[in-house]
């Protein structure tokens, strides 16, 4: 039996590292393992051919109060997209304008044929409704899923399949639209309050910067947790540990494994990366697929929002698949490459498969009722406790909020 410190965390994701910096704040020693090879874990940045690879397409709301809380945005050198957003559909990209942030984009938006002079009114009136509650109303209101949120604001099938559905499903991991009007909510008042931004390092900037603050070497990295009784803990291989508190910052499945609790569904997302010789688009855009056809639901080329993700002369697609797909990075980038050929034309002959991603568990599934209560119990038995996005949102914001909370509980219960 090794003595440990007074807390051992499981998991260097962004809720075991948050929880692990607010533990450093209140003078409690810490130790977390992490059973892969670096901090991040969900959001994590390869480097690959001078090419900034992040494993899974993602972006931080500027907007979170919880980053906001715990990040320096100034050092992490963030880089925006352009508001709005380009849609294909009828054969052609059509401009979604957000008129709050394009000069002289009222005149364009209301002259747009993308969606209706009623759609239009209704985001105006959903913006304005959102932006005047607070998050915790938002995750108090009676929930259904967020295409009937949608439908029951009035918007319009024909917005919500060109707009709605590649949008929000790109962000939700949800083509289907089933997932909590929570969570929709949420991150409508998110990205209406805030920028759409990328770390000029890469995603897994994030994480580092939050590692970088920890006290020294707090980390044992390829250690995995296999096993906790009460609140003894055996690790690959058979050694055990016992600490007056155990986190389990641990991703929802494996969480569930290590304190017995049924394991929640997953929402799985594909990554392919390509280099490209000229961007498609010339500005830095979210792309959606508004049609709905093909296996495309939205890209962007990173290196058009953040220059240092490609090297000098390249650019970096990023193309977002939902789902894992049964077919073989070859076949499915088969067809990707075919779908961008309709999209952009011969230009996408340059094009050169990089790497790709495919990720089972990108986001515990989030329909009405998980959500319910808001925030879950971050105390499970008398010195073990969870945290993670599973336990607040699936989100940045919901994972350091969670390893915060737990946090808390712990440096409340060691001072009793
Ligand atoms: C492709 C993708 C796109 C996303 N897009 C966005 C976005 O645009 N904006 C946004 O806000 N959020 C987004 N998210 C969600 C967000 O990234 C996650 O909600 C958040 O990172 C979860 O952090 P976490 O610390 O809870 O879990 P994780 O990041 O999963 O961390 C858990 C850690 O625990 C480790 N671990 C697991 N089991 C064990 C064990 N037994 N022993 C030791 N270590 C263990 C894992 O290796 C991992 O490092 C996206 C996620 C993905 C995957």
């Amino acid at each position: 039996m090794t003595t440990s410190p007074d807390v051992v965390i499981i998991g260097a994701g962004l809720a075991g590292l948050a929880c692990g910096r607010h533990l450093a704040d209140a003078g409690i020693s810490f130790q977390i393992l992490e059973t892969s090879d670096g901090v991040g874990g969900r959001v994590r940045t390869d480097h690959f051919e001078g090419f900034l690879l992040d494993r899974g397409f993602q972006v931080l709301l500027t907007a979170y109060p919880e980053a906001q809380r715990t990040l320096d945005y100034q050092a992490l050198d963030l880089k925006k997209f352009h508001p709005g957003a380009l849609s294909w559909f009828a054969g052609r990209l059509n401009k979604l304008i957000d008129p709050w942030r394009t000069p002289g984009g009222w005149r364009e938006a209301l002259n747009s044929d993308f969606g209706s002079f009623f759609d239009k009114l209704r985001i105006l009136r959903l913006r304005s409704h959102l932006r005047n509650s607070s998050i915790e109303k938002i995750f108090q209101r009676p929930e259904t899923s967020t295409k009937d949120a949608l439908r029951s604001a009035g918007f319009s099938d024909e917005f919500i399949h060109r707009f709605f559905r590649p949008f929000f499903g790109g962000i939700l991991l949800d083509a289907e639209l089933k997932s909590s009007s929570r969570m929709f909510e949420f991150v409508f008042k998110m990205l209406s309050e805030g920028d759409t931004a990328v770390p000029a390092g890469g995603m897994g900037a994030i994480p580092a910067q939050l590692a970088a603050l920890l006290p020294a070497n707090p980390i044992r990295f390829n250690t995995h947790a296999e096993s906790l009784r009460e609140n003894e803990l055996t690790l690959h291989g058979g050694e055990s540990l016992r600490a007056r508190a155990i986190v389990v910052a641990a991703d929802a499945p494996a969480a569930a494994h290590l304190v017995g609790e049924a394991e929640p569904a997953s929402r799985s997302v594909s990554c392919f990366y390509y280099s490209a010789d000229e961007p498609p688009i010339p500005r830095p855009l979210l792309v959606l697929n508004g049609d709905g056809s093909g296996p495309v639901n939205n890209f962007a080329v990173m290196s058009q929002v953040a220059p240092s993700y490609a090297p000098p002369g390249k650019s970096l697609v990023s193309v977002t698949v939902l789902g894992t797909q049964q077919l073989t990075d070859h076949q499915l980038s088969g067809f990707v490459i075919a779908q961008m050929k309709n999209w952009f034309g011969p230009v996408v002959g340059s094009w050169r498969y990089l790497r790709s991603y495919r990720i089972p568990h990108a986001q515990p599934q989030q329909y009405p009722g998980t959500l319910e209560p808001p925030q879950r119990p971050v105390r499970v038995r008398s010195g073990v406790y969870v945290c993670g996005d599973h336990r607040d949102n699936a989100s940045i914001h919901g994972a350091m909020l969670s390893g915060r909370r737990a946090a808390e509980a712990v440096v409340a219960d060691l001072a009793r």
